[in-house]
């Protein structure tokens, strides 16, 4: 065996073997996210690929977004993202991929740890989503604040102006995982 000439280099395949270890280890909280993309997709939705992560947007996504109590434009399911449209997905690209990597982290424990911190934060009378500790991550890393600070910048937004509290249409830019 010759030792002349430069060592290869091993980071390339290492970081490959990585990602690899990541979305194995998330894969049960994108199979959820899978199955929704593809009833998105059965529903007159569209799939995009953006960075290593499926986004889905229209259809049955939309629809469940709509619904939900915090009116979310967008969500996070391991490496799926799903979104009311494209809009959505670009606004909230920032947030989501923290839950992304929440998810890369936690693998198959994370859906539960996150049921379970809105329902710590529920059972301590806060909101289950702003005091969430998920979310809080999120909106420190993505939006530069904690979410609990957030609701307390747009309330103090609204009562300034004069008007009602401005929980609703924030909320309404808010982005779940
Ligand atoms: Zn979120």
């Amino acid at each position: 065996m010759s030792l002349v000439g430069p060592k290869p280099n091993p980071a390339p395949a290492a970081s490959r073997l990585v990602r690899v270890a990541c979305y194995a280890w998330a894969a049960p909280t994108s199979l959820v996210g899978l199955v929704v993309g593809l009833l998105t997709l059965a529903t007159r939705g569209r799939v995009r690929c953006v960075a290593g992560v499926l986004e889905f947007h229209g259809g049955l996504s939309r629809w469940l977004l709509e619904r939900t109590p915090i009116g979310a434009q967008a969500l996070a399911l391991g490496h799926v993202i799903v979104g009311r449209d494209l809009e959505s997905l670009d606004r909230c690209r920032r947030h989501e991929r923290v839950h992304v990597r929440q998810a890369e982290r936690w693998g198959p424990a994370f859906l539960p740890a996150y049921l379970a911190s809105s329902a710590w934060a529920w059972l301590r009378g806060l909101d289950p989503y702003y005091a969430n500790h998920f979310e809080r991550q999120a909106y420190r890393e993505a939006n530069g604040c904690d979410s609990l600070g957030f609701v307390r910048a747009s309330r103090r937004r609204g009562a300034s102006a004069g008007g009602p509290v401005r929980g609703q249409p924030e909320r309404r830019s808010d982005h779940r995982a």
